[in-house]
């Protein structure tokens, strides 16, 4: 076994719907590749971060690339942020951010200033500005969302967010949640910097136009989650595998960069249930001698269970997701690794501690008696019930690559 192709589904795991006469959308869909996987694979159930932990997205992916959430996890704001292309440094706070806007009392009208769908002209205007020896490095999307990192001595991620989270309410003054320097420091030249950036954007020419236009001008940063850059050792040190990220939204991209990944632009693929899967895989053969180690995200699912939208997770498990994994068993020589971050339950529309079905797929797999991928039959697969942190060594095992402990 040369390469991986380690594939997350989010939130495909789920629980028994009522109108699927107690089936989950997994167990609902014909899923005739995923099941083949299982057959061929071992599988079981496995707890991204532990038993009884409701994990998030990031954390989750952390521990299943076999990085302690608990050790280096500082927020989703650094994912966000080299997700969306900037080159950053372990000390950086870095921000979840949307363009807003506000009326002339800082009232939020809308959270997404009409969901504009370029955010290049702000970062023009204000990245690189110096307040106080703390330096604003911003960066525009095709979409209503940036990225902003502070960079500077004394900076501390322990600060509120500025975005009030609803519309028709004040923004919110950003404030230190610890009575340490670098906290109110890093509040009070945050406060100034939105306050200068609120003056600076709001009659910017993009924005008077879209005034004129009944659109929702984008004078106003919306920041929250923040967290400062971790200092991750790479996937390549840690494993001695040279890795790809295929991932089309934002924190994916960031997390599989953080860890040093190789990150390619894969045109037709979304985030959303719209995504061409197709093209992951393409994206996999065209790279297949370049690297050891394909992480394959695929978002769709997620934003399905927390619209609970059941229906449309079964669809889109059967028409997309099992096609891709059938595609992929095509590639000789490869161990497959399907699985997913977390269970996202359609009817809690929210992530659950429910673990989630695990399969790994190789020629020299110690098989076992499970020939459907879902939640209930992966469960009684030999692999037992394993943790996210887990999943590595064993991958690196199958591999041939793991050290002996002892003589
Ligand atoms: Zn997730
Ligand atoms: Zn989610």
């Amino acid at each position: 076994m040369k390469k991986v192709i380690f594939v997350v589904v989010d939130g495909m795991s789920d629980r028994p719907i009522e109108e699927f006469k107690r089936k989950t959308p997994l167990e609902m869909a014909n899923t005739p590749n995923m099941d083949k996987l299982a057959q061929k694979g071992i599988s079981g159930a496995m707890n991204t971060i532990d038993i009884g932990v409701r994990a998030g997205s990031d954390t989750a992916h952390l521990a299943l690339f076999g990085y302690d959430p608990y050790t280096y996890y500082t927020g989703r704001g650094p994912f966000e942020a080299a997700g969306l292309g900037m080159n950053l440094e372990p000390g950086d706070i870095c921000f979840r951010t949307n363009m807003g806007t506000v009326n002339k009392d800082m009232v939020v009208i809308d959270r997404r200033a009409g969901r504009i769908n370029s955010t290049h002209f702000i970062a023009d205007i204000l990245n690189e500005t110096m307040i106080d020896g703390v330096k604003f490095l911003i960066k525009g999307d095709d979409s209503y969302r940036m990225a902003l990192v502070m960079r500077g001595k004394n900076l501390s991620p322990k600060i509120t967010d500025g975005d009030p989270h609803e519309d028709n309410v004040k923004v919110h003054t950003i404030e230190a949640k610890e009575d340490s320097f670098e906290a109110k420091f890093t509040a009070k030249v945050l406060n100034k910097f939105l306050e200068f950036a609120h003056e600076k954007i709001k009659d910017a020419e993009e924005n008077v136009k879209r005034e004129k236009e009944g659109k929702f001008p984008a004078n106003y940063l919306l920041v929250r989650g923040p967290g400062i850059y971790p200092n991750l050792p790479s996937f390549k040190d840690k494993y001695g595998l040279k890795a790809c990220g295929i991932a089309a939204s934002p924190m994916y991209k960031g997390i599989a960069k953080a860890l040093g990944m190789d990150v390619p632009r894969i045109a037709g693929t979304t985030g959303k249930p719209n995504s061409d899967l197709m093209k992951k895989v393409e994206a996999v053969k065209e790279r297949y001698d370049k690297y050891d180690f394909f992480f394959v995200h695929v978002k769709g699912t997620d934003p399905l269970s927390h619209d609970g939208d059941f229906e449309g997770k079964r669809k889109f498990l059967e028409e997309k997701v099992d096609p891709m994994v059938g595609e992929m068993m095509k590639i000789e020589n490869t161990l497959i690794v399907l699985t997913a971050d977390h269970t996202t339950p359609c009817e809690l529309k929210n992530h659950s501690a429910d673990d989630v079905p695990v399969t790994i797929y190789a020629k020299s797999v110690r098989d076992d008696d499970v020939v459907h991928f879902n939640e209930r039959e992966c469960a009684k697969g030999r692999l037992g019930h394993i943790k996210g942190m887990n999943l590595m060594p064993i991958i690196i095992d199958l591999m041939g690559l793991a050290s002996m402990y002892g003589a």
